[in-house]
């Protein structure tokens, strides 16, 4: 639908300099300042984790660049092969296999620090982000297939399936069984990081680029950015395009960021639509339908592993209900909500910004 009535709305653009790691990137800029100009920049792009990987070493030469980039892509190899669950090979997927029969299974440290850590977001955000919400994915056809509506009946006894609760941790963690393992309590369960895996691998690999001997440097996870040290070309900070959600392809602005992470989630990654009304595959667990009025939020965050499963969260509790989570739980951290546009084009009125940096952005 193309015409409007009444005024037409201003169209929105978006500027933002916000700081995600504060004083210490702050210093790490000023002392690499001056070598900033030597510095040998080192590109490389490839696919995984469904998307495309984008990774920048600065480093004092070639060599280390290089290298580094090459940390980068062994660290996201590694979360992708213990965390996907597309790959049936994977300890995730065999935590999911073994869903209901009792069994404990071992899961390497990294695993458990992501799956504490989600369970800690699903805790805060009463079940708002709730790493078990697989089961409804499945039934809305986000996992393969067409998308379909589920009848209230299936969703009412899907619900049982759905419940953070259910993922227990050994040692004595949330539940008796050996330490360093973990099993879902009933059959038909499934454990799914995908809100949350992105961000902690974007980190790993900045962490490896920076142990590799990289002074600064991104990673782009499609979506799930992490940068840390001096920007290229002596700039105030890495600028990460927000996209626009009604044309995907396109920007709406720019955050700057001095290191840290920027997590978007849009309803555009994965939908469908049945008369007019779109369906997206991000879950509301409370009602077991997609959450409605956002298109998209972008998360700016200290770590990548908490912007990443902050930006499913506040999709899912909108902007009223998100400013005060935020607040809450994650107050050095800024949020971009879109909502979903009445016409066709973004409007000042459908941005609202909340968080630490609110007051740094923009909207012109
Ligand atoms: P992206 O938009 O890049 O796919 P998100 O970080 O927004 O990534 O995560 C989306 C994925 O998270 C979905 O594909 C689904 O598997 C899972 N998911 C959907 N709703 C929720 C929810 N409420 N809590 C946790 N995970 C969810
Ligand atoms: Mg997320």
């Amino acid at each position: 639908m193309a015409g409007r009535m009444g005024a037409p709305r201003p169209r929105c653009r978006l500027a933002a300099a916000l700081p995600g790691q504060l004083a210490v990137a702050a210093l790490l800029t000023m002392v690499n300042a001056a070598a900033a100009q030597e510095l040998v920049r080192f590109d490389r792009a490839w696919p995984v984790m469904g998307t495309l990987v984008q990774a920048t070493a600065l480093a004092p030469d070639t060599a280390t660049a290089r290298a580094a980039v090459g940390a980068a892509h062994d660290a996201i190899t590694l979360a992708d092969s213990l965390m996907s669950t597309w790959n049936p090979g994977t300890e995730l997927s065999r935590l999911n296999d073994a869903a209901g029969d009792g069994r404990w299974i071992a899961l390497s440290p990294e695993s458990l620090e992501v799956i504490r850590a989600a369970i800690a977001w699903a805790e805060r955000s009463d079940g708002a982000f709730d790493p078990t919400v697989g089961p409804l994915v499945r039934a809305w056809g986000f996992h393969g297939g067409a998308g379909r509506v589920p009848p209230e009946l299936e969703l009412d006894s899907l619900a049982a399936l759905v419940g953070w609760r259910g993922v227990e941790l050994g040692g004595g963690e949330t539940s008796g069984g050996p330490a360093g393992a973990a099993r879902l309590a009933g059959a038909g369960m499934e454990l799914d990081l995908g809100a949350i895996a992105k961000g902690y691998a974007a980190d790993l690999a900045v962490n490896a680029m920076a142990r590799a001997g990289a002074v600064g440097g991104m990673v782009d996870l499609g979506g799930q950015v992490s940068v840390f040290g001096p920007a290229p070309d002596g700039g105030a900070g890495w600028p990460i395009g927000v996209r626009d959600p009604t044309n995907p392809k396109e920007i709406l602005g720019r955050v700057t960021v001095d290191g840290g992470s920027v997590a978007t989630s849009g309803d555009y990654e994965r939908f469908f639509e049945v008369d007019g009304r779109r369906y997206s595959h991000l879950i509301d667990p409370r009602s077991g339908r997609p959450a409605e009025g956002i298109a998209q939020v972008t998360v700016v965050a200290p770590s990548g592993m908490d912007a990443d499963a902050l930006s499913t969260t506040l999709f899912v509790l909108g902007p009223e209900e998100g400013a005060a989570f935020l607040e809450r739980w994650a107050p050095d951290a800024t949020a971009i909500w879109i909502r979903t546009p009445e016409g066709d084009e973004i409007g000042e009125g459908d941005v609202v910004v909340s968080g630490a940096g609110a007051g740094m952005v923009d909207i012109e």
